[in-house]
């Protein structure tokens, strides 16, 4: 049975068809455990009731030794029709036409959203004193910024030709090495941050989460990133008025009838379990996270902006290497879930690969098809484990009493773990 998406709602059938790509290098070691596990906790959380048809398809090395091809039509058509599927890490093919995989699928399907759910799990090393404090959802934007990659490198004849644009039609006089410099451009659009801000939105409101903090270089990059904050606010103000309260409205209140009366409106909208909507400088940011991350809940950002402080958040909670992830269309329900990690050729066949990035990414899929209660039941079973010092030996030896272990015996005793 299909996954399908009816209004605003996903209708997922009891024994759904979940498209998965098994992954180069570690992949093969990692994703058998990793669908052993979700099936045993969905058999656990709802006996004969539910359960998942796994459908694999090809991408990556194994299927360019399979079918001649790095992505195959078939794969694409099939997560197209399925809606939510999962994959292993991939390698990146060199010298050919695509970019990267990655890239090809998002592209393909739109998924705009890059969620990255950042949590620390007891027992796991850490840089941090209170990393307890850490529980931030981020929202990167997926398809615009810097990953629509629009760039001329210096001395091409394409760069000459947009240099002698800008330099002659549009009186730009500022570029310091006009005969040495390479240009990109940075599409922001009123769309592109629209959709992304209120699937921020939907989310905290969703997860009963008190913030969502616009994430942004707006002071510098006035039309770009400021264009995103405005927007951003603009969104919550005409979309959600009754369910949000915006610092936007809180400085207007503040301008217009003093301070007293602003602090007197937030905290009342804070009591009736409103969603305060806020807006961060990104520096400013990088450093609040690390002096009070408790601060931040939902975070809404842009695309380079997202890259940053993903990876600073995962390592903040010593995650770097386990850190899920999904790429997500909310509008037509099409996501995929990954392991974030890549193919770590220097591991494989050891034993010593760490299922838990992608093993967090089928927890993330459980929750999006709403199926929290075999994904509790796999969180809590991780929590057990780690705070018990069992992992895998990337982290194990990081742990006070760490105790390494192989892919296969770690992810069995996630398996007996589960309850
Ligand atoms: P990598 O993530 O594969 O490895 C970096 C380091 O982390 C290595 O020392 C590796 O052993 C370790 N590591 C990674 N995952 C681990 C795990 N699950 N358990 C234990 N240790 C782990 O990055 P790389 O070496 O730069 O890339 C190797 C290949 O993977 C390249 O072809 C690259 O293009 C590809 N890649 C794919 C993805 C993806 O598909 N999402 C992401 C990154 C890199």
């Amino acid at each position: 049975m299909q996954i399908t998406k009816q209004g605003e709602r996903l209708l997922v059938p009891d024994r759904p068809v979940i498209p998965f790509i098994e992954g180069d290098g570690i992949g093969r070691e990692i994703t058998p455990h990793v669908q052993q596990i979700i099936d045993a906790a969905v058999a656990k959380a709802y006996g004969e009731k539910r359960s998942i048809e796994w459908h694999e398809v090809l991408a990556g090395e194994k299927a360019f030794n399979a079918v001649g091809s790095w992505l195959p039509e078939a794969t694409m058509e099939a997560f197209r029709t399925h809606m939510v599927g999962i994959k292993g890490p991939l390698t990146t093919p060199i010298g050919e036409g695509i970019r990267s995989l990655n890239v090809a699928l998002r592209q393909e399907l739109d998924l705009y959203v890059c969620l990255r759910p950042v949590r620390w799990f007891r027992g796991v090393a850490t840089p941090l004193l209170h990393p307890e404090k850490v529980h931030v959802t981020i929202f990167r934007e997926n398809t615009e910024d810097i990953y629509a990659g629009i760039e001329w490198a210096a001395g091409t004849p394409e760069l000459k030709k947009v240099l002698r644009f800008l330099q002659e039609e549009m009186g730009v006089a500022k570029i310091r090495f006009p005969e040495t410099t390479s240009l990109g451009v940075k599409p922001v659009s009123l769309e592109g941050t629209e959709r992304l801000v209120r699937a921020a939105i939907e989310y905290a409101l969703e997860h009963g989460l008190p913030s969502v903090t616009l994430v942004h270089k707006g002071n510098i990059m006035k039309y770009t990133e400021g264009g995103f904050k405005k927007w951003g606010y603009a969104l919550a103000e005409r979309e959600f008025p009754d369910r949000t309260f915006t610092e936007h409205k809180f400085r207007q209140i503040e301008a217009e009838r003093g301070l007293e009366q602003a602090v007197e409106e937030y905290n009342q909208a804070v009591a009736s379990g409103k969603v305060f909507i806020k807006d961060v400088i990104a520096d400013a940011f990088l450093q609040n996270t690390l002096l009070k991350p408790e601060e931040y809940a939902v975070v809404a950002t842009l695309n380079l902006n997202g890259d940053y402080i993903s990876d600073q958040l995962a390592a903040m909670v010593g995650g770097i290497g386990i850190a899920p992830g999904a790429n997500i269309n909310y509008d037509t329900g099409h996501a995929i879930f990954e392991a974030t990690h890549g193919t770590a050729p220097d591991i494989v066949g050891k034993g010593k690969a760490n299922p838990c990035s992608m093993l967090l990414s089928g927890v993330m899929m459980l929750e999006y098809m709403g199926w929290h209660e075999a994904g509790a039941l796999i969180t809590s079973s991780l929590e057990k484990l780690f705070a018990e010092g069992y992992a895998t030996a990337d982290l194990a030896r990081f742990m006070e009493q760490g105790k390494a272990l192989t892919t296969a015996a770690f992810a069995q005793k996630v398996t007996d773990a589960l309850q």
